[in-house]
Formats: structure tokens, C-alpha cells, sequence
């Protein structure tokens, strides 16, 4: 069979993939929309519970395939699948003996929740925000001041009826918690409050983070979902919340508000399933043969998945999809 592999999708788990296929005697090709390799990590500056740089992650994979001269097609966007690979704008077929996709996860488009004020009011920032200011070393209000009251809310775009999005997005409550630490760590005298539904910390490492932001780093938790933003008279911001644990109605003035965004199905699912005769499920994400032994297979010939394609994960879990689908490819092709 042909051992050239489609690779749609060229962020951790389609980097990871191409490198374990490549060990394993395959020709892999990525193909990825952007100009780079690294998928959204590429924006991430350092990763939970640990603190690493994101490029402490993105560096290694990156060399990796160039050392190994695997073929890269960078702005490459695939419109949808072909009988054995992929069509790319313009009409271009890249064909191969088996396809992986691994085209990530779309971020919630926080300017759908209108009460909360994103891309109206200046001062609310989501989470993708605060980590290219990050990124940038320099987090400041829209007004260039010093924050003394900062507000981050859970649950942004998941979990929630009104938006359609049943689903949780395992990875926002640690990321919200990280981001709150480094907000202390960079504004020591700065009130730090998370409002949350649950506090869901699945990982390792992320329970103690969060004992370590409360006792360590004195961030407040409160229970309770913010019901709606606005902006004072000097751009500050109003929210309103309740306070379920007491039953109490709160109001506060915050000079920041981070809306900790959720991850949703990518938007080219749609265009996969119906050229690849695949299924998306009801949460937007394509659904995988099973949860168990098929996690990373379609159900249809040829075609696998690895990484956030199929359901919100870390990093670490989509590095693992990497391997994994190497593995079912190479037994699949017969390498
Ligand atoms: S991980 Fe936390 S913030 Fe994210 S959707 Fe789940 S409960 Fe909400």
C-alpha cells in the first residue's frame, strides 16, 4: 500500500504523528493552513501545571521534522477529503495510502455571550488575550494602568445551554487558575477573584495548583456565574454575579474581566464529514469509532484522528494521539 500519509493539521498531535509515522517507515506529509507549524500553542506562552514555555514543546517537534525531512505544505488549507487524502483550496488533490486529521479545535467566539462585553467594552479580555499579552511582556488595562482588581469567569462557551455547547472543555478551569497565578506573580498587590460553576481538575499537578493559588497566592474562588458586564465611566467594568455558596447577589468594579473561552468543534468538521463520509457528533467535534479501542479511527477506511479533532485534551493527551495514530496507521498500511 502507498506510504505516503495525509497529515491534515500540523499542531502538536500532527507534528507528533508525522514523527512517530516517519520511525515507523511511512512518508508523511502535513498539510497546515498557516505559515507555521504548532497550531495554537504557537499563541500560548507557558503551559500548565508546570510553567514550561509552550516553546520548550513547540521547538523540539519542529526540529524534529526537519531533521527528519518530512514533507511540510504550509498554507495549505484543505477544503475537504478526497478518496485518498485531501483537496486544497485551489483544487489541488494530495493523496496518499491512509489520512490523519488532526485539524484541532476552533476557540469559542467570546463576542456571542453579548453580556459580557467582549469587543465592546475595553477592558474585557479573554483567555487567549492575557496570553499573547504574555507573550509580549506587557499586560496593562486597555488604559495602559496597572490592574488592582482582576475577574476571571469559568465555563465561557461551554456548559452552556444558550450557546448549544453541552460539553466542558476539561482544559479551562487549570488554564484560568495558571493564568490567575501569573497575574499575582506579576501585580502582587493586584485582587484576584475566579468566578466558576465547578472547579474541575482533572490532571496531574492541577488540584494542588489550585490549593497553591488560594493558600500560596491568596486568589479568591467564588462560586457564581457572572450575569452581566459593564463598563464605568472612567472604562472600568461593573459585573454582576451571585454568590451560590452564600446566596448572595455581588456586584464589584474590576479593571479587568478574563473570560476563560472554551474550545468548540473546528469549523471544517462539517466539510470533513460530509467529503469523508465521517460523523460529527452532537458537540461539534468528529466523532471517533468508539472511546475506547477505536479512539483514534474513523470508522471508515483509511482515515484516523489524533488530538482535539475528536474532543477537548491537553497537550500532553494530544502528544500521546500522535503516537497512538502512528501506531494504527503503520499496522493499518502494513509497515
Ligand atoms: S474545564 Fe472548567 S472552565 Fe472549562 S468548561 Fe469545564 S468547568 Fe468550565
Amino acid at each position: 500500500m502507498d506510504k505516503r500519509v495525509v497529515i491534515i493539521g500540523g499542531g502538536v498531535a500532527g507534528m507528533q504523528a508525522a514523527l512517530a509515522l516517519k520511525e515507523r517507515g511511512a512518508e508523511p506529509v502535513i498539510l497546515e493552513k498557516e505559515e507555521r507549524l504548532g497550531g495554537k500553542l504557537r499563541d500560548w506562552h507557558r503551559l500548565f501545571p508546570t510553567f514550561t514555555p509552550a516553546a520548550e514543546v513547540l521547538e523540539p517537534l519542529r526540529e524534529g521534522i526537519a531533521r527528519a525531512g518530512i514533507e511540510v505544505r504550509t498554507g495549505a488549507e484543505v477544503e475537504c477529503l478526497s478518496e485518498g487524502g485531501a483537496v486544497l483550496r485551489g483544487g489541488e488533490c494530495i493523496e496518499g495510502g491512509a489520512t490523519v486529521i488532526c485539524s484541532g479545535f476552533d476557540v469559542f467566539d467570546a463576542r456571542i455571550k453579548e453580556e459580557y462585553g467582549y469587543g465592546i467594552y475595553d477592558n474585557v479580555f479573554t483567555t487567549v488575550d492575557v496570553e499573547r499579552m504574555f507573550n509580549e511582556g506587557r499586560v496593562a488595562t486597555a488604559q495602559g494602568g496597572v490592574p488592582q482588581r482582576i475577574a476571571f469567569l469559568h465555563c465561557v462557551g461551554s456548559r452552556d445551554e444558550k450557546v448549544g455547547a453541552h460539553h466542558c472543555s476539561k482544559v479551562c478551569c487549570i488554564t484560568g487558575v495558571k493564568q490567575a497565578i501569573e497575574m499575582k506573580e506579576m501585580f502582587p498587590s493586584a485582587e484576584i477573584y475566579n468566578f466558576y460553576m465547578d472547579i474541575r481538575m482533572f490532571g496531574p499537578g492541577y488540584e494542588e495548583l489550585y490549593r497553591r493559588a488560594q493558600l500560596e497566592y491568596n486568589i479568591n474562588f467564588v462560586r457564581g456565574r457572572i450575569s452581566e458586564a459593564s463598563q464605568t465611566i472612567d472604562g472600568r467594568v461593573q459585573i454582576k454575579a451571585e454568590d451560590t455558596l452564600v446566596g448572595r447577589p455581588l456586584k464589584m468594579t474590576v479593571d479587568m474581566l478574563v473570560l476563560i473561552v472554551g474550545m468548540k468543534g473546528g469549523s471544517r468538521n462539517v466539510a470533513f464529514a460530509g467529503s469523508g463520509g465521517l460523523t460529527v457528533a452532537d458537540n461539534g467535534f468528529m466523532q471517533p469509532q468508539d472511546s475506547f479501542l477505536g479512539n483514534v479511527s474513523s470508522g471508515r477506511k483509511g482515515i484516523f484522528y489524533a488530538g482535539t479533532v475528536t474532543a477537548p485534551k491537553n497537550i500532553g493527551e494530544s502528544l500521546n494521539e500522535g503516537v497512538a495514530v502512528a501506531a494504527r496507521v503503520a499496522s493499518y498500511l502494513g509497515l
